[in-house]
Order: structure tokens, then sequence, then C-alpha cells
């Protein structure tokens, strides 16, 4: 199955994917907390389906109690960082609010120089747990969307804690599908960033350093993990602060990121600052 976060007409609803439609669903209006796996998949529809063209699709689990990435994942962007390989994973986190939909604007802000794109497979959490063994962790999770970890390098490398290049407020596409395990083969799929028509990134799942099972495992072992809890998985060789010459978003650019088989997140970037928010809107 394959699941959306929308608005329509100032309602938010959970649809789920047929085809060019969204069936609205009755229970929760959005992906996270509140739809663990055993909830999730007893949703019912409510009324008739839309067009999708027709909703305004929301980050896919638009308020995630927890939002855990994974730096260098994957050894050829090891590489080019010219770091050693990790023997544990490298943790940051995003916020809420750095979230966007998956068709939204990617705004440049004013304050940095150094946008950079950053593919990514990502996991959604669907049971709760803590201390969770890697042979049991793929029962706590409730599939699988992309993210665009959209990185302010200068920023990022101000200090040696990566929070402020990373965890922007309104930077990170997120969608635009949930994409159940039955349905996802994540083993081997394909992740890409196309800038322009270019293709900038291109590799694939099977050459994660840190696998999905540890992963979630290590995460799990100092915090709980809850339903809608998101790890993204880290990105592969190919970023634009490590590009000779360096390629850093610029406005009127189109983004492209893109995990086979779960998903693609297509972004116009706009230099323009936008109306100071103290939230964005749609986690009012
Ligand atoms: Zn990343």
């Amino acid at each position: 199955m394959r699941y959306v976060t929308y608005e329509l007409a100032g309602e938010r609803r959970i649809g789920r994917i047929e085809g060019d439609l969204v069936q609205p669903l009755e229970g929760p209006a959005e992906l996270g907390r509140d739809t663990p796996a055993d909830v999730l998949a007893t949703l019912v529809p409510m009324g008739a389906p839309v067009a999708r063209a027709s909703v305004r699709l929301l980050p896919v689990v638009p308020r995630p109690d927890k939002i855990f990435c994974v730096g260098l994942n994957y050894h050829a962007h090891v590489e080019e960082t010219g770091r050693e390989l990790p023997a544990y994973p490298v943790l940051f986190t995003k916020f809420t609010g750095s979230l966007i939909g998956p068709a939204d604007d990617i705004v440049l802000p004013p304050e940095s120089r150094q946008v950079d794109y950053e593919a990514e497979l990502v996991v959604v959490i669907g049971k709760a747990g803590r201390r969770i063994a890697r042979d049991a962790a793929l029962d706590h999770v409730l599939g699988y969307t992309v993210a665009n970890d959209v990185t302010m390098r200068d920023f990022q490398y101000k200090t040696h804690q990566w929070l402020q290049g990373k965890a922007w407020d309104r930077s990170t596409p997120l969608g635009p599908e949930l994409v159940t395990p039955d349905e996802a083969d994540v083993a081997a799929a394909t992740v890409r960033t196309v800038l322009n028509g270019e293709t900038l990134q291109s590799s694939d799942t099977s050459k994660l350093i840190f696998d999905i099972p540890t992963l979630v495992a290590t995460v799990s072992e100092f915090t709980e993990i809850l339903p809608g809890d998101l790890i993204l998985t880290g990105t592969p060789g190919g970023v634009g602060h490590r590009r000779d010459p360096q390629v850093f978003l610029l406005d009127g650019d189109e983004v492209v990121v893109e995990v086979g088989g779960i998903g693609r997140l297509a972004n116009r970037v706009r230099a323009e600052a936008p109306a100071l928010v103290t939230s964005p809107a749609w986690s009012a």
C-alpha cells in the first residue's frame, strides 16, 4: 500500500493511493504517532476518492516525534569527505519544522551561500520500542519514503556539531508517499539526485554501511522510538560540496531526488526570503 498525508479545502487527511486517485481514510488526520502499523492497516475509506492532482501533499509524516539522520553511511560519500570509515553510525537530528511537503519550494535562506542536496531513503517507524534487537528491527518499520536532506554546508561546518546546517527551518522535502514493506524492495533500491536534468548522485541502498536493522537497533538503544519517527539513512557520494567545481542550489533550479520503487521528490529552488513565521503553517 501507498499512503499520503494531504490537505484539501482546508481539511487534513490520510489518503491511500489508487492510481491517479487518493482515497480518503477515516480516523487520524495524518500519518505519524497515531498510525502505528496495526492501526494503519485497519483504516477504512471515507467518502469518494479525489484526484491526486487536486490535493496538496504534506510531508508524509508532518509531525514526527523524532527525526534521526545518519551521516557518512555510504562508502563513496565517506571517501569524498576524506574521513575514516565510522565504527558507529554518525547521528544527528532535524526538527519537525525542518520538513516541507514533497512538492514545496526549497527556499534559499539569505544567510547561506552553500545550500546542498542529499538524496536519502527514509525509514518510518510503525511500532514503539526500546533496545530493539537487530533481528526484530524490521517488525518496527511502518514503511519507507524519500527525503532530500537539504544542508547549509557553510553552517554545517561552523563547528564540529552539524545541527544548524542540517535543521534549518523549512528545508527538507519529505514524501511523497509512505510505501509499506510488502510493496517496498529496499535491498538494492537506486538512490539518485538529478539537478536541472544532470545526474549528480547515483548509487543504491545495497551500499549502506549500516543497514536498516542496525540503524533501528542503534537509535532504540538510547531512546524509545515511536510510530512516525523517521530515520534518514544517509546519502551516497556526489554531494555538491565535494564536487570540483562545487555545486550548490541556486534560484530557479529544479532538484529531483529519487529512490527506486519508493518515490520521487521534485522541488523548485527559490531565493526569495520567506515571510517570517514562527512555525510552518501545516504544523500549527
Ligand atoms: Zn544526509
